[in-house]
């Protein structure tokens, strides 16, 4: 098959890229390297440098390359900068898979995979999480996100295009090669701000809030490898070219770690003492966040195989500890 990649120089989507050429699949990459990393561009896809709000670029897109599925994860991830530019998530998201779903119509590119996100949920009705439950998001991005499975849907009553949403919980790790990992600028997740530390680029890691209802009152997420991330994207460009059905997934390990379990852990991998400092809670931060991937699992055939904590973060280590600057060294 040959599989068209939007934001495949990103975290998430290189990884991606990564297990599709390993599994012998075609690979063309479309990135306008605003968020993404050439250095990330794998060297065995064909790669475009463009924006799909653009849409004589996706165009020439299609028209150069007969396209099979498309994978896009061409969007704005970042919960706070979305809630302090909310329109700039609805051009870049919304606009820009309107348009991307234009051109795929007008070319008759019928598949497509996208990176959802638990933000969709809001605050959970109840753990864990699962893809029947309300979907009431918080802030912009988780808002735009669904905005987006919406307007799969309709696309797809109208043109019988068919869509898979991977609600990813949150996404950390790196490829075992070490080559590459994630690189944001700024950085706002918890795992590389940990890593920092025993980087010796800042003295101590915050603790966003230690009066939660939760075991020892800080935030409980589920952390899922992005290795594994990955391998779901390709199953679910299998479903489809199969005959599945449009539908939803949550991607995650069912299982959950507060903000002080990480930072223990990591203390543990780096060898490094990583002060930690209690602050005050960050708006907009549920208390607890686990998936239910059942369905996944039992629909795509999922099963994630780097599910301990300890994994994630030594895989994160390694491409940190070699790439204090990210892609900038
Ligand atoms: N967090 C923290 N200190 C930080 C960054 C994040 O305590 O410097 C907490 C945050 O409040 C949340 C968890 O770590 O409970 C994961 O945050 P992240 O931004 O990595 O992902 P999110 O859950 O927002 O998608």
């Amino acid at each position: 098959m040959k599989i068209l990649v939007l934001g495949g120089a990103g975290y998430i989507g290189s990884h991606t890229v990564s297990e599709l050429v390993d599994a012998g699949e075609e690979v063309v990459i479309a990135d306008n390297l605003e968020t993404g990393h050439i250095e990330a561009v794998n060297p065995k896809a064909k790669f475009y440098e463009g924006d799909i709000r653009n849409r004589e670029f996706i165009d020439s897109v299609f028209e150069n390359e007969k396209i099979d599925a498309v994978i896009h994860f061409a969007a704005n991830s970042l919960v706070g900068e979305s809630m302090a530019n909310p329109l700039k998530y609805y051009d870049n998201n919304l606009y820009g898979t309107k348009v991307l779903l234009e051109s795929m119509v007008a070319h008759g590119v019928g598949k497509i995979v996208f990176s959802s996100t638990a933000a969709t949920y809001g605050e959970p009705e109840s753990i864990p999480i699962l893809e029947t439950d309300r979907t009431e998001p918080t802030n912009p991005y988780g808002e735009t996100k669904l905005s987006m499975e919406k307007m799969m849907k309709w696309t797809g009553v109208a043109h019988g295009l068919r869509y898979v949403a991977l609600r990813y919980f949150n996404a950390c790790g790196a490829h075992k090669s070490g080559e590459i990992g994630e690189a944001h600028n700024p950085e706002t997740h918890l795992i590389p701000l940990i890593l920092q530390v025993p980087n010796g680029q800042r003295e101590s890691v915050s603790i966003f809030g230690t009066d939660y209802d939760t075991k020892d009152g800080t935030c409980v997420r589920d952390y899922i490898h992005v290795t594994d991330l990955a391998q779901a994207h390709i199953l679910a460009v299998k479903y489809l070219a199969d005959g599945g059905e449009s539908n939803v997934f949550n991607l995650g390990n069912g299982v959950g770690f507060t903000v002080k379990e990480v930072i223990e852990t990591a203390r543990k991998v780096t060898g490094h003492p990583i002060p930690a400092v209690e602050s005050p809670r960050r708006g907009g931060d549920p208390a607890k966040l686990i998936a239910s991937s059942e369905k996944a699992r039992k629909v795509l055939g999922w099963n994630p195989e780097h599910a301990g904590l300890e994994e994630i973060i030594e895989s994160a280590w390694k491409w940190h500890k070699t790439h204090p600057h990210g892609y900038a060294e």
